[in-house]
């Protein structure tokens, strides 16, 4: 089957659309970006072994030429070196300011080059073609990009939109099971805040998604996390309070993230057990019924993430990290609590012990 969606991100002048399939024509969809251009293919050691040399034939069809630049799989390359060596390939390619970059792997490579654009030159336009499920349900859309410095994650960055996302269903064939966990995390925690409907479709199909069968909805699930984001984003570009909405689960993950080094749990198994923490603290403060977090628990497992922290993590430590952690303005917690499945608000009065009794029950 190769049927193909198309959904436009609206951002006035900054709109670009995401094209979502299996068997994509991907020289043809990229003609219109890329011909005459010289482009740098960037991506990752273990996506180019399986990808690139394809990637880099299909683009080469209508580009002047193709360059790829290829860094070491892992959170560790996602710095300033290497964008400065993306940059520095750039130059030596030939690229000026109407070349292309194109993205081809998952968070690390999509935020890693998207910032290179940003910089290169003073703007530089870029093509992403996510091959992890969480970079096209989560970092396709929304335009953050960005590096870690040895002090914190994601701390030097800038909201730049690519100017097109290709979603080739089929790349995820290769993707390692827990890694399309870590997708579907965000994929429920957009269903949670925003779409009842779309969490049933995820209920009734949990586990042919995970194998991927030729039925599953994979590609309709994808397009309606992408939308409902890209709703989002186009209401709220630069994260004022619409789209701290998106942070559902988030605070109490990246405190569980830090405090755990960010060795034990990917980001989506941390975000599984902050839903969890946040659907408890939600029931106890009488927003939420039991048998929804219930239901959201149930989800999670299905999609085998994990639904407490299984080790002794003191919730004093995770408090103290949530407080830390930049989302947190003027020292005092906020936290994202749906009051229903397929509804969320922020909330910044609750008391610290509350939320350290909802969490002490996940640790
Ligand atoms: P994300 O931030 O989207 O989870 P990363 O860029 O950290 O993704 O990639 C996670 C891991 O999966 C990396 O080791 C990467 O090389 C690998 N990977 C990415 N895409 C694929 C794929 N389609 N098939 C197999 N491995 C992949
Ligand atoms: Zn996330």
């Amino acid at each position: 089957m190769n049927r193909m969606q198309t959904l436009r991100i609206e951002l006035g002048e900054r709109s670009y659309p995401i094209h979502i399939g299996s068997d994509l024509n991907a020289a043809e969809l990229l003609a219109p970006y890329v011909t005459m251009k010289n482009v740098l293919l960037v991506t990752d050691s273990n996506v180019d072994r399986l990808y690139g040399e394809k990637v880099q034939a299909e683009l080469g069809k209508n580009a002047a030429s193709v360059t790829k630049f290829v860094f070491k799989a892992g959170e560790g390359s996602k710095n300033l070196a290497t964008v400065e060596n993306i940059c520095r390939a750039a130059v030596r390619a030939g690229l000026d300011r109407s070349s292309v970059f194109a993205a081809l792997g998952g968070g690390v490579c999509g935020d890693m080059t998207g910032l290179a654009a940003a910089l290169y030159m003073r703007g530089t336009r870029y093509i992403q073609i996510p091959t992890t499920l969480l970079a096209m349900v989560d970092s396709s859309v929304g335009g953050k990009t960005g590096v870690d410095l040895p002090e914190g994650k994601n701390l030097v960055g800038a909201f730049f939109q690519p100017m097109l996302v290709l979603m080739e269903m089929n790349l995820l064939r290769t993707l390692p099971e827990r890694e399309l966990s870590n997708g579907f995390a965000e994929m429920v925690k957009t269903a949670v805040i925003l779409d009842g409907e779309l969490f049933e479709t995820l209920e009734r199909s949990a586990p042919e998604l995970l194998r991927l069968s030729p039925g599953s909805p994979i590609a309709e699930t994808v397009k309606r996390c992408c939308e409902l984001k890209g709703q989002v984003v186009a209401k709220d570009e630069r994260e004022s309070n619409l789209r701290a909405i998106l942070n559902y689960g988030h605070t109490f993950g990246h405190a569980l993230e830090a405090v755990t080094g960010y060795t034990k749990f990917a980001h989506g198994e941390a975000v599984s057990i902050g839903m969890c923490m946040a659907a408890d603290l939600a029931v106890s403060e009488g927003l939420m019924s039991g048998e929804e977090a219930q239901r959201q628990e149930a989800l999670l497992r299905e999609f085998h993430l994990p639904v407490d922290a299984g080790e002794s993590v003191s919730p004093e430590a995770l408090l103290n990290a949530m407080e830390h952690d930049k989302k947190s303005a003027g020292g005092k917690i906020k936290v994202v609590l749906a009051d229903r499945i397929g509804h969320a608000d922020v909330f910044s009065g609750i008391g610290r012990e509350q939320i350290e009794e909802a969490v002490s029950g996940r640790l």
